[in-house]
């Protein structure tokens, strides 16, 4: 049975990155498919390259040039000069000149995914060369001839009965073949060959669904922390590792906003009974954190802290109850413009909601509701959420800061404060 192993950007962000990935998958002789993101910060730069000529801004092209000399300079690090992989890097980097040289004929969404999937094509190349360079017996498969979605681009529904036949027609028999192959996190294609991306930090996913698939043995998600830890360790000193944790507790977290994995991550792997190992790709001998079915007592407190909060108050006109139908068309309203909901509170005459500041995109909705409604709006605020809180927990946070709304469900507090 295969094992599949997921490398982040932060793990492949240079040449010593690419080696010590190199060593850990050295050292698993098994079968393994190994899902890659982009070099570390290269989907931003990319993401950049997109706004400038989406945006004709002028600065394109000299985007381009430094996110692909990036590449190739790695690439000849690794390889020396005039390599098979640099005429590889070639053939997938034109394809962002083709587009950007050309006057904008098609929608953002759609020019998204074609420029920023590079960034995982490039660095699954690379490591995959790498990798028979160092005599591992490794092939490159692209995720966008498996990974099977619908049109929606950015946000790439799995279309699970494609995906399935593909996996099992084409990796099954190539994972006994040779060791290891590499594939790309985050993107997949349509039917149509038209290649999607599967939504911001979604390489986790994109692990889980393979590993649903393949009918893995366990998924690895190699991170630069030493696996799930009770909070931010850059905010807090006293953070602690958390050695197992149950599928439901992990959904939970990822669901209250933790960063540690992709929130769409758990579903595939609880349904399979597939555990999950989060583990450090510093110390790649440390336990990390084991995630499964079975079920883990007395957590300790697990504190999630999201910035760039916008606390909206939708009230009444006329004094009149916030009643079914306003909600439904205020829910309306927010759908249809892709804003999650993070917190909110019904009173009898206004409704309010946290949601993380999207800008432009928030402003059009409000601008929206207040056609309907008032509605006054406080930025800059944070929302805490604290998983099997205690008291003096709840005290330290909260100290000094002004409460504006809170919730209490079970074994979850919540906190919007300025
Ligand atoms: N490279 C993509 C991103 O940065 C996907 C991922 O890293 O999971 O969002
Ligand atoms: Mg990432």
């Amino acid at each position: 049975m295969a094992k599949v192993f997921k490398f982040g950007g932060a793990s492949v962000k240079d040449i010593e990155g690419i080696k010590n990935v190199t060593s850990i998958i050295k050292n698993h002789p098994e079968p393994l498919l190994v899902v890659v993101s982009a070099i570390g910060k290269v989907t931003n730069q990319l993401e950049g390259i997109v706004n400038a000529y989406f945006n004709q801004t002028g600065e394109a092209f000299q985007l381009y040039e430094s996110v692909r000399s990036k590449h190739f300079e790695v690439c000849e690090n690794l390889f020396g000069p005039n390599s098979e992989t640099a005429s590889l890097l070639n053939d997938i980097f034109v394809e962002i000149e083709w587009v950007i040289e050309d006057d904008v004929h098609d929608g953002y969404d759609y020019i998204y995914d074609q420029i920023v999937s590079v960034g995982e094509l490039a660095s699954s190349t690379i490591l995959a060369n790498y990798l028979k360079k160092e005599n591992v017996s490794a092939s490159w498969q692209d995720a966008r001839d498996v990974i099977i979605t619908d049109e929606t681009y950015r946000d790439g529904k799995i279309n699970w009965k494609a995906t399935q036949k593909k996996v099992s027609a084409t990796l099954t028999q190539k994972l006994t073949d040779s060791n290891v192959i590499v594939t790309q996190g985050f993107i997949g294609g349509t039917t149509d060959n038209n290649t999607t991306t599967l939504g911001r930090e979604g390489s986790d996913f994109s692990a889980a669904i393979f590993a649903y698939c393949l009918d893995a043995e366990s998924v690895s998600i190699w991170k630069d922390v030493r696996g799930i830890l009770t909070g931010d360790p850059t905010v807090f000193d006293d953070v602690v590792k958390i050695d197992r944790m149950s599928y439901r507790e992990a959904i939970e977290m990822t669901y209250y906003g933790a960063k540690v994995i992709h929130p769409k991550t758990i579903k595939p792997l609880q349904n399979k009974k597939i555990p999950m190992y989060v583990k450090s790709f510093v110390d790649p001998g440390g336990a990390g954190t084991v995630i499964n079915q079975e079920l883990v007592k007395n957590y300790p407190p697990v504190i999630v802290l999201e910035n760039n909060q916008v606390l909206i108050k939708i009230s009444t006109n006329d004094f009149s109850f916030v009643a079914e139908q306003h909600l439904s068309y205020i829910f309306e309203k927010f759908a249809a413009s892709r804003i999650k909901i993070n917190m909110m509170r019904n009173t009898a005459i206004s409704f309010s909601v946290s949601v993380r500041d999207t800008r432009a995109r928030l402003k059009v909705l409000i601008e929206e509701l207040r056609k309907e409604f008032t509605v006054e709006v406080e930025d800059n605020l944070q929302l805490i959420t604290i998983r099997h809180f205690q008291q003096e927990v709840i005290e330290k946070l909260t100290k000094d800061k002004i409460i504006l709304l809170e919730e209490k469900s079970g074994e979850t507090i919540r906190f919007v404060v300025r």
